[in-house]
């Protein structure tokens, strides 16, 4: 039996405490905010599950990983189908023929597809070097200037023509009729929200959790307590950011509650263009298609925002330069021996939900052999 310190209660650690506790190990999880669930914390109000860390969807092809999850909690058939507002007009995404429709008044992919190639004609021969000419040249210009120009540049604060190509290696498009933002075979909402995934989780006589208790605290002490240690907060943190800062973007949720039943009609509208401060809007409730009061709706302006120290990290920054000092922090991490690094923060990386519990089993492989 091995004594283990899991440091944040996201999904990260809760799978990891989860699979130690079924192994007959005693798990303490400590979490610095006062709640448990990490970025998947979801409240109820009014009835409806707010997502309290911005709008959660959860979409995997892995069959495992579905069937894990499944394990916890039961999955409505949410589909993701976000529109943009765009100066009061609404394209669906992701760019598919209803957006080529509404654009261009086109209605075969054979004309939207002549369309895009006309318009990607103003780049001509040249290799595309910045995020602006990238887009251009893989949607033409007015995608670009109504649907991606507005929004990309208030998501990470700079010009799109300073912003380097490989953001938008890939966009989705699509020459049929297909609102659902993913390709993936499963997707859904957890009927009652993501809190009780982590809850059943954590609830075993073996595990032991504390909230509102910071690591930094008593770093050394922790470490000196315990077996091995499951680290799930900010890797260049740990090591006193002894080799200089990574980068984040960071966000800033308003969200309000409005005395009507209906306010935009879907549960995530993008705003495009470069006036509005904000760049999406979540109505909760229609994330369980309109459960809750009748009365009342929940809104959640998502604003983008620089990160410096103290601020809610919520986006890695995943360029050269700092993949290169996470790589560095990852070398270091081999001075600690009874720490294993886990999850967005821990592993420097953007991980959408399937992906984080698929590092955490693999980290329950190597640790807890069976
Ligand atoms: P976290 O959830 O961040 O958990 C880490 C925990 O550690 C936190 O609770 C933190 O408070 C705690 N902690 C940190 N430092 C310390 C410390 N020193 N002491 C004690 N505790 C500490 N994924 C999808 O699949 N679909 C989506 O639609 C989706 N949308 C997203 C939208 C937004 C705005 C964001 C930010 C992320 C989204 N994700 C989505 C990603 C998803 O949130 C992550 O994959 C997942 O939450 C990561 O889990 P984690 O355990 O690694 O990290």
């Amino acid at each position: 039996m091995t004594n283990y310190l899991v440091v944040g209660s996201g999904l990260f650690g809760a799978t990891f405490a989860y699979e130690a506790a079924k192994r007959g190990n005693h798990v303490k999880v400590i979490e610095k905010r006062d709640h448990i669930a990490g970025n998947i914390y979801t409240k109820e109000v009014d009835g409806i599950q707010v997502h309290q860390y911005g709008a959660h969807i959860f979409h995997t092809s892995n069959k495992e990983i579905w069937e894990y999850i499944n394990q916890f909690v039961e999955f409505n058939r949410y589909t993701n189908s976000p529109v943009a507002n765009y100066k009061g007009e609404i394209y669906n995404l992701p760019f598919n023929m209803n957006t080529f429709n509404k654009l261009w008044g086109v209605a075969t992919p054979a004309e939207a597809a002549a369309k895009i190639a006309e318009q990607r004609k103003v780049l001509g021969d040249k290799t595309p070097e910045n995020l602006e000419e990238q887009a251009i040249s893989l949607i033409g210009t007015d995608i670009y200037k109504k649907l991606i120009k507005g929004y990309t540049e208030k998501q990470w604060g700079q010009k799109a023509t300073e912003l380097p190509a490989f953001i938008i290696r890939r966009l989705p498009v699509r020459l049929t009729y297909d609102n659902n933002y993913f390709n993936d075979t499963y997707q859904g909402i957890p009927i009652g929200g993501y809190t009780q995934i982590i809850e059943k989780m954590l609830d075993s006589d073996l595990i032991d959790v504390e909230t509102g208790v910071d690591f930094f605290d008593k770093k050394q002490e922790y470490i000196d307590q315990y077996d091995k240690v499951i680290f799930t907060g900010m890797i260049d943190q740990f090591f006193n950011y002894q080799l200089g800062e990574l980068e984040y973007r960071s966000l800033r949720f308003e969200t309000e509650e409005m005395d009507i039943d209906n306010y935009q009609g879907n549960a995530v509208v993008n705003y495009t263009d470069a006036e509005t401060p904000y760049t999406r809007v979540i109505e909760h409730k229609h994330f369980e298609f309109g459960k809750g009061d009748k009365n009342k709706t929940i809104v959640t302006k998502e604003y983008p925002a620089n990160w410096s120290r103290g601020d809610e990290p919520y986006y890695p920054i995943n360029n050269d330069k700092n993949n290169r000092l996470y790589k560095a922090y990852r070398d270091l991490s081999s001075t600690e021996p009874k720490v294993v690094f886990g999850g967005r923060l821990g592993q420097y990386r953007y991980y959408d939900m399937h992906q984080v519990i698929h590092a955490a089993l693999q980290v329950v492989k190597d640790e807890l052999k069976d």
